[in-house]
């Protein structure tokens, strides 16, 4: 039997994919590989809805954050970061690490942040130059209104506006140039359908201002030297080639799907997802207004252990879900339905809770 894996990345890969990453190696500088990242580079601006520049890392996703704290400040830089759950945190964390002067502007987990009061944050302090944020927060499973909070932050103040939407493009709407995002990033194990291990990062000419003055140290995430390699069809370092084959494949198949198609089916499949939950009697952790259409974040139920819980799903239904994340530990549970996800998947997860839930001492 087949394991259901249903955290919110890495995701599983369809045959297609999988076989496509089994192929033989090439060399990275020859001319097979430059057109293979010539391809998959501009699969990529479509399903990103830019023209801006775009590079593919060979890392996780944490790498593209870095790479968009490193290419675009300097220490003592004023940085607003927005976050509503461990991944924003994490944003924080690297702008912090790097010497950014950090202004923190946390929301209550289960909730997104209100436009307004960002527009407020900036209005305080005009000495702001960046503002970083997470587009869908997987730890809590819901997902900010980019394109409002952009008009305040970029159409507004013009501010460098940095998005994390790793567990989001792709799967749910982030048009980068009509919401005129500066940094978009992602990576290839959410709902790209692929293996962990590329990252992926959008770059506006505002964001390139940026770097010309930005002097936090950089290397392996030094953005001219992508761009330098991409002209000749290369990357700076080795990359993970088996990865770009998958990537090859899922991004093609993406786009035979059509874009609005994927968005719709993730939206459906998040909407059955919370029905199922709550029919279960189960409650959902976000507001439904704005819960996630990758991943859904639900209560453990009071008396239930949440580890006894997964563990039954996983040993006698093959059901793989994620826990809580930091403080949620223990208090949530979250199921995946980005990338490879249809109505079936889920119905098999909602299935097997109702077998585990009475088992665990759910009284409902
Ligand atoms: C998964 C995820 C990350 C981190 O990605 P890694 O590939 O584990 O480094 C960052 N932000 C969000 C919103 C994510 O879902």
């Amino acid at each position: 039997m087949t394991v259901n894996l249903r955290v919110p990345g890495p995701t599983p890969s369809p045959a297609m994919v999988l076989e496509a990453s089994g192929q033989q190696m090439i060399n990275h500088r020859g001319p097979e590989f430059r057109d293979l990242i010539f391809r998959l580079t501009d699969n990529l601006k479509t399903l990103f809805a830019t023209t801006n520049d775009l590079y593919i890392l060979t890392a996780s996703g944490t790498g593209a954050m870095e790479t968009a704290v490193v290419n675009t400040m300097s220490p003592g830089d004023r940085v607003l970061a927005i976050s509503v759950g461990v991944f924003g945190d994490r944003f924080t964390t690297i702008a912090r690490t790097y010497g950014a002067d950090v202004v923190e502007m946390k929301v209550e987990h289960g909730k997104v942040v209100d436009p307004d009061d960002v527009r407020k944050n900036l209005r305080d302090d005009p000495t702001i130059k960046t503002v970083i944020i997470t587009h869908n927060e997987t730890s809590t499973g819901v997902t900010n209104d980019i394109g409002s909070v952009a008009q305040v932050v970029k159409g507004e103040f013009n501010k460098l506006f940095l998005v994390d939407a790793i567990s989001s493009i792709g799967s749910i709407p982030c048009p980068v140039d009509a919401w005129d995002l500066d940094i978009v990033t992602s990576g290839s194990q959410k709902g790209w359908m692929a293996p962990p291990g590329l990252a992926f990062v959008s770059v506006s000419s505002r964001a390139w201002e940026a770097y010309e003055e930005a002097k936090c140290p950089r290397f392996y995430f030094d953005l001219a030297a992508a761009q330098r390699y991409l002209e000749r069809g290369q990357t700076p370092w080795t990359p993970a080639i088996s990865v770009y084959y998958a990537m090859d494949t899922a991004t093609k198949m993406l786009l035979e799907e059509g874009v609005e198609n994927v968005f719709e089916r993730h939206d459906r499949v998040a909407r059955m997802c919370r029905e199922g939950i709550k029919n279960l009697g189960l409650k959902l952790f976000a507001e439904e207004s704005v819960a996630s259409s990758t991943v859904t974040a639900v209560h453990v139920p009071d008396g239930v252990n949440g580890a006894e819980l997964a563990t039954l799903m996983r040993t006698e239904h093959n059901v793989v879900l994620a826990g809580g994340q930091a403080s949620l530990e223990g208090k949530i549970f979250r199921i995946g339905h980005l990338g490879y996800c249809s109505e079936d998947d889920i119905q098999d997860v909602l299935d097997s809770l109702q077998v585990v839930l009475p088992q665990v001492g759910f009284k409902g």
